[in-house]
């Protein structure tokens, strides 16, 4: 599960995400509302976690451009008390929620898997390169019919491949998404358990999926 935060205040932005990693998902920081825009429609995200007073774009109007480019990620807005009557109208029941500040990490965390358990009744998106496929709510990996079992995170890792096809992914995003900086980034974990990963969905296979890219880390693509 892959998360965007959209918050200038750092303190608080790194506050949630270092929560929410300690909890396993992906995150993603941004400090303004036109990076928050990019980002969003740039990548595939399963939930937004929204500032609603941001430098450069405020946050409804991040959340405008966002549903006007059809994206239906679901947001959870953090606003001040006193805001809270103007944006309600502009919410859409289902895919949206928000938070006043101060909030604890427990009630966030709690909304956002509210969010989650909504939108994923919604919509199940399986992931697809190649003949491999991953469904994110079963976690089942399968390579044509063959099913594949995956350790946790080797699981982590191969969603991480997936929802960046052809891009070149550096042993430090690696780390940061998948290992949340829980190891010594100068020890070659990662490239032990890519080789595993490998093993796993390539064996028996013509078709290689993840290469290596020489000085720069890895990279998943369809040839
Ligand atoms: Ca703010």
């Amino acid at each position: 599960m892959r998360i965007l935060v959209v918050e200038d205040e750092k303190k608080v932005a790194a506050f949630i995400a270092k929560g929410l990693r300690e909890e396993n998902y992906v995150v993603d920081v941004v400090y303004d509302g036109e990076e928050g825009v990019f980002m969003a429609l740039e990548n595939d995200y399963d939930l937004i976690v929204l500032d609603l007073m941001l430098p450069k774009l405020d946050g409804m109007e991040v959340l405008r451009r966002v549903r006007n480019n059809r994206n239906t990620v679901p947001v959870l807005i953090l606003t001040a008390k006193d805001s809270v009557d103007d944006i309600v109208a502009g919410l859409e029941g289902g895919s949206d929620d928000y938070l006043t500040k101060p909030f604890d990490f427990a009630e966030l965390l709690a909304r956002i898997r509210a969010l989650l358990r909504r939108s994923q009744d919604q919509k199940i998106t399986i992931l697809k390169v190649a003949d491999l496929t991953l469904n994110p709510l079963t976690r089942e990996v399968k390579r044509g019919d063959k099913a594949i079992e995956l350790t946790s995170k080797e699981y982590a890792l191969l969603e991480y491949f997936m929802r960046n096809v052809n891009r070149v992914l550096s042993r430090t995003l690696i780390n940061e998404h998948v290992w949340n900086y829980e190891f010594d980034p100068t020890t070659n974990v990662i490239d032990v358990y890519v080789n595993y990963l490998r093993k796993k969905i390539e064996q028996g296979h013509k078709k290689k999926l993840i290469y290596t890219v020489r000085g720069a880390g890895y990279i998943m693509k369809e040839t």
